[in-house]
């Protein structure tokens, strides 16, 4: 597959797929993204978010960090041509493309104790316990701490008197955000098995990974 990416209207980007995945509704998925390619991510039938972190490939304690890109954009979620930045207040990834508009750098990553909250008994997949399980074969068990995800597709703006609006999903069939890597990543995403408010839709669907080159720089 390749996509043309219209850079701010100076360049026209041609980028090819090395390789494609597509996660199940409620599931995760890892890789590495090394510097200079791109990763586009895709909510195919809309109205899905996507949980996304990365780290630094040779040190895990340095991540992409919500608090610290909302910092530095000087905005709730970066816009194309800005860059989401580490704990360690460096770039790590450039939004290249961003087909939705609407994504949250507030929330945390649903886990086991808000399925609790909503009465669930038993195991529940969230996001959280998704990142761990597609760590795991880069991590082991050295670290699972769970940072701030950017959620991708995700609808929590800010109001004028403070208030965080959680609005529907705005994603339509198709839209898609694509990243560049700064320096080299190890990736996870979930596809967010909400089905107790609307993240999901209400309806946890697939969520498709593209890594991608540049096929003429
Ligand atoms: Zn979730």
């Amino acid at each position: 597959m390749t996509v043309e990416v219209d850079l701010n209207g100076k360049k026209k980007l041609q980028l090819s797929t090395i390789t494609h995945t597509v996660i199940a509704p409620k599931g995760r998925w890892s890789g590495q993204l090394k510097a200079g390619q791109y990763i586009k991510v895709t909510d195919p039938c809309g109205k899905q978010a996507a949980d996304f972190w990365a780290f630094n490939e040779v040190d895990f304690d340095e991540h992409l960090s919500a608090s610290h890109t909302r910092v530095w954009v000087n905005r709730l979620c970066p816009v194309p041509g800005e860059s989401f930045h580490t704990n360690r207040r460096r770039p790590i990834l450039q939004l290249i493309a961003d087909t939705c508009g609407m994504h949250d750098l507030i929330t945390p990553a649903c886990d086991a104790d808000r399925y609790r909250l909503y009465g669930v008994q038993g195991d529940h997949p969230s996001c959280a316990s998704n990142m761990k399980l597609a760590l795991t074969p880069y991590f082991k068990d050295t670290r699972f701490y769970v940072p701030q995800p950017f959620n991708m597709f995700m609808c929590c703006p800010v109001g004028p008197d403070t208030s965080v609006i959680n609005g529907p999903n705005p994603s339509k069939p198709g839209d898609y955000v694509i990243l560049k890597a700064w320096i080299d990543c190890v990736i996870a995403i979930s596809a967010c098995p909400q089905e107790f408010n609307n993240a999901a839709g209400w309806y946890p669907t697939e969520i498709e990974v593209d890594i991608m080159e540049a096929a003429n720089g």
